[in-house]
């Protein structure tokens, strides 16, 4: 043979772009490039033979050997049809071959082809793989691949010999040219079939997903379509409806009806929901406004129109009442019943006039404004019992306790409410409390009431009086109700820390009660009757009969706080009770009398270290008495001189009346340069600063002039003030001290700091009795009307014998010093 086998032709050659054709296929080709059309003319008339390889680049349009893959397959053309000068043909496949060289010729290509021979062995592999072949086309056919339905049923009836299969097969891959050209070039049948499975199984992979995306987006497609289709037969539903009873539901109309039925309004006020509700049900479904309109008949109908608790009011009770939960509070809890029990009077006159009336057949005109009496209110530090007081009160009455805080209200909507128009309005905090009582009838505190005006936009202080006011309270309107609530029956207690920053209007409709803060006499009794128990109890520790000996609860009150009230004894008692709770839960030995030393291990080191009197006396430094919002204190009055030209500064934020008591001392001192050893004109060449600290805190009042004066006497002569003497009084141009205001609250912090001596105005002496006698044992106290007095008491070694001397040895500066 040798030789002889490789059959080697001249065929017209063309050149295709894009596709590749296989032996065993029938293929349509269109050709529109003159060579190509003239070689198919020239094939078609002689054998109908051509040569067909596909180009390397789809973009050459003259492409010769080069341009063309070696690879091509030799074929017959079994159809032709020109139009336009474009031929399409279709070409049936043979064999592969190999294009030797391209011959020179005019009109078209001429190839040298060389037939390749055909690999046709069939191994069992090669039929397994023929096998696996027709099942996966067959799939993927199922799946939605395009072919010729005759081609895809030759193919699938598992007829066709394996090398056919392959080809035919290859050519309907959905691969790129490059790729297919790459099988064609594959000249073993079993890798050839390898790869055509591989790439048949990759796009079955993707057609696979194709599917199950597109049944998704389907799917989805369905179910936005569905939905839209039910929204529009629900709007038609609801429009249809809406004609005839808007979008509430029977139901919800029926329950509104019940609802204010039940809360058993004034005739106006039932009119006035059932107004409501009628628009509510009218209104279109998608009204934004529904909503508005369903929470102000949630308020219409949630509020206590007519219930209220019984008012009985025992005296007697009540006292027992008061008496159980407080401690001394003496004058507070005999004024407090003598309100009830004027209350009380009241009411019993009221019910005769009633039954009076009753008899006569005029029983509605009665008024009962008779019944309602003036407004309590307490003032005191915080943690003086104000709070509990008045809880105590509503235990004693038998009534419901709410309480509302004013502090830093500065909107008369707050009180009133916001008109319904406000987006998110609400009623004001009078109608919220009222509601969150649950009775027209509570005992209604209002805390911090010193707290709001001070810098206010409308004026809420106008808004609470007409709330307050026992002749319009009965007709209170609140802007978002609109219809007027019956505040009559309740009984309002006020509470704030002081007075004077009370409007005046409110403060004349008040009966002030005055909470001056305990002695520790008293904080003592308190502690070990009320706050220890409670909190062993609030703790669980009830029934563990932990004592708290007396010298450890002296130590709390001493060491650990510094205040009027009890607030922060309570915490720290609170603080030892978590200690021991902690032991007890941890099962760990725990002590059964609090001493000292347990104290300290509870609560950690002492806060207050060492009390004012512990501490050095300094020249120009004078210990004042003040009552301030946390009860009263003890403040140190600085003065400091400076070379100058006589001026005053003063700092510490006070306010008018106490920078006019601190002039007044100045000018005293000018007047008095002889006695107090100085120059006449001293106040010429030297400023002078009085400092009251702390600086932060506005403080006023004339009380402290006494204590500014005795700072700048010291500093002035150089003789440092004795510390543990506390002092107050207003002084005149003259050096008169003047009754001043407080003086309970003022001696119970004298008491506290530790000092030994008050001085105070002569006036005042009525006042003290007032002050528990424990206190005033602790105390020298010195009354005056003369400046000169407060002096001698207060500074050491007064007055200086030898001014020359003393001036000397106290290195007064020289500046100030006479001659
Ligand atoms: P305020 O309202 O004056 O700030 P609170 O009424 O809140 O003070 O009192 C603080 C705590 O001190 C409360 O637990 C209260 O029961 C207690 N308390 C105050 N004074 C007494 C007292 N005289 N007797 C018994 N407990 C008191």
């Amino acid at each position: 043979m040798g030789k002889s086998t490789k059959i080697i032709r001249k065929v017209p050659v063309v050149a295709i772009r894009g596709s590749v054709v296989f032996p065993y296929t029938d293929t349509i080709l269109s050709f529109g490039r003159q060579k190509s059309v003239k070689a198919v003319n020239a094939a078609f008339q002689e054998d109908k033979v051509i040569a067909v390889f596909t180009q390397k680049d789809a973009k050459t349009s003259h492409p010769s050997q080069r341009d063309l893959y070696e690879i091509g397959t030799i074929a017959t053309i079994t159809q032709m049809m020109q139009s336009d000068g474009e031929i399409h043909a279709i070409v049936k496949g043979h064999n592969r071959i190999r294009l030797n060289k391209i011959v020179p010729h005019e009109a078209y290509l001429i190839g040298e082809v060389e037939e390749i021979k055909e690999d046709r062995v069939i191994s069992p592999e090669v039929e397994v793989l023929a096998k696996k072949l027709t099942e996966l086309f067959k799939k993927a056919v199922n799946l939605g691949k395009q072919a010729e339905i005759v081609t895809v049923m030759k193919l699938v009836s598992g007829q066709v010999e394996p090398v056919e299969l392959v080809d035919q097969a290859a050519s309907l891959l959905d691969i790129k040219t490059n790729e297919k050209q790459k099988l064609l070039e594959t000249l073993t049948l079993k890798s050839r079939m390898k790869k055509v499975l591989e790439a048949l199984a990759r796009e079955i992979n993707i057609l696979d997903l194709e599917k199950t995306i597109s049944q998704k987006t389907q799917k989805r497609f369905e179910d936005q379509m569905r939905k839209a289709m039910l929204r529009e037969k629900k709007k038609t539903i609801e429009e249809e409806l809406g004609q005839e009873g808007g979008e509430l539901g029977l139901e919800e109309v029926s329950e509104y009806k019940k609802k204010i039925l039940e809360a058993k309004m004034p005739k106006e006020v039932r009119k006035r929901a059932k107004k409501e509700l009628k628009r509510l049900s009218q209104l279109s479904p998608h009204n934004p406004e529904g909503g508005y309109i369903r929470n102000y008949l949630d308020w219409l109908t949630d509020m206590p129109w007519s219930i209220s608790t019984a008012n009985n009011v025992s005296i007697k009770a009540a006292a027992k009442v008061l008496e159980d939960d407080h401690y001394g509070l003496r004058k507070a809890k005999e004024r407090i019943l003598e309100y009830l029990a004027v209350m009380r009077v009241k009411k019993d006159a009221l019910e005769k006039i009633k039954t009076k009336l009753k008899i006569k057949g005029k029983d509605k005109t009665i008024k009962n404004e008779e019944s309602q009496p003036t407004i309590l209110c307490f003032i005191g530090p915080p943690g003086v019992g104000k709070t509990s007081i008045g809880k105590s009160i509503a235990r004693a009455l038998d009534r419901k306790f709410v309480r509302v805080s004013l502090g830093g209200i500065r909107d008369e909507a707050e009180i009133r409410g916001h008109r319904r128009t406000y987006v998110g309005a609400l009623p004001g905090r009078i109608i919220q409390g009222i509601k969150n009582a649950g009775t027209k009838n509570p005992v209604f505190m209002l805390d911090e009431i010193d707290k709001i005006g001070i810098d206010f936009r409308g004026d809420p202080s106008s808004a609470l009086l007409e709330a307050l006011d026992p002749e319009q309270n009965r007709e209170f309107s609140d802007h978002y109700l609109e219809v007027p609530f019956d505040l009559s029956e309740v009984m309002f207690i006020a509470t704030g820390n002081v007075l004077d920053t009370i409007p005046v209007a409110l403060r004349d409709r008040m009966e002030v009660i005055s909470f001056p803060g305990y002695t520790e006499e008293e904080k003592y009794n308190i502690t070990k009757k009320f706050l220890w128990p409670k909190q062993l109890r609030l703790h669980g520790l009830a029934d563990e009969k932990i004592k708290l000996l007396s010298e450890a609860i002296r130590e709390i009150i001493n060491r650990y706080t510094r205040e009027a009230g009890v607030r922060n004894l309570e915490r720290n008692l609170a603080g030892a009770c978590r200690k021991i709770a902690r032991l007890v839960a941890e099962k760990k030995r725990y002590t059964k009398e609090i001493k000292i030393t347990d104290v300290r291990k509870f609560l950690g080191p002492q806060k207050f270290s060492s009390l004012i009197a512990e501490k050095k006396d300094e020249v120009g430094m004078a210990t004042g008495l003040a009552v301030t919002p946390t009860g009263g204190d003890i403040i140190f009055i600085e003065v400091a001189l400076m070379p100058g030209k006589g001026k005053l500064l003063l700092t510490g934020q006070l306010g008018d009346v106490m920078k006019e008591s601190a002039k007044a001392a100045f000018t005293w001192t000018k007047a008095h340069w002889e006695e107090l050893g100085l120059k006449e004109d001293f106040g010429n060449a030297l400023d002078v600063h009085i400092h009251v600290p702390e600086g932060a805190v506005p403080k006023d009042g004339p009380s402290a002039g006494v204590a500014m004066a005795t700072s700048l006497v010291s500093a002035l002569a150089g003789i440092p003030v004795k510390r543990d003497v506390g002092m107050t009084g207003e002084i005149t141009l003259r050096g008169r001290v003047l009754e001043i205001g407080g003086v309970k609250e003022k001696i119970i912090a004298a008491h506290r700091a530790g000092l030994k001596t008050v001085i105070l105005p002569k006036d005042n002496k009525k006042d003290l009795e007032d002050v528990p006698a424990k206190t005033k044992k602790d105390i020298k106290f010195v009354f005056t009307n003369r400046l000169e007095d407060v002096l001698k008491t207060a500074i050491k070694k007064w007055p200086p014998k030898n001014v020359k001397k003393v001036r000397k040895t106290l290195s007064t500066p020289s500046y100030i010093a006479a001659n």
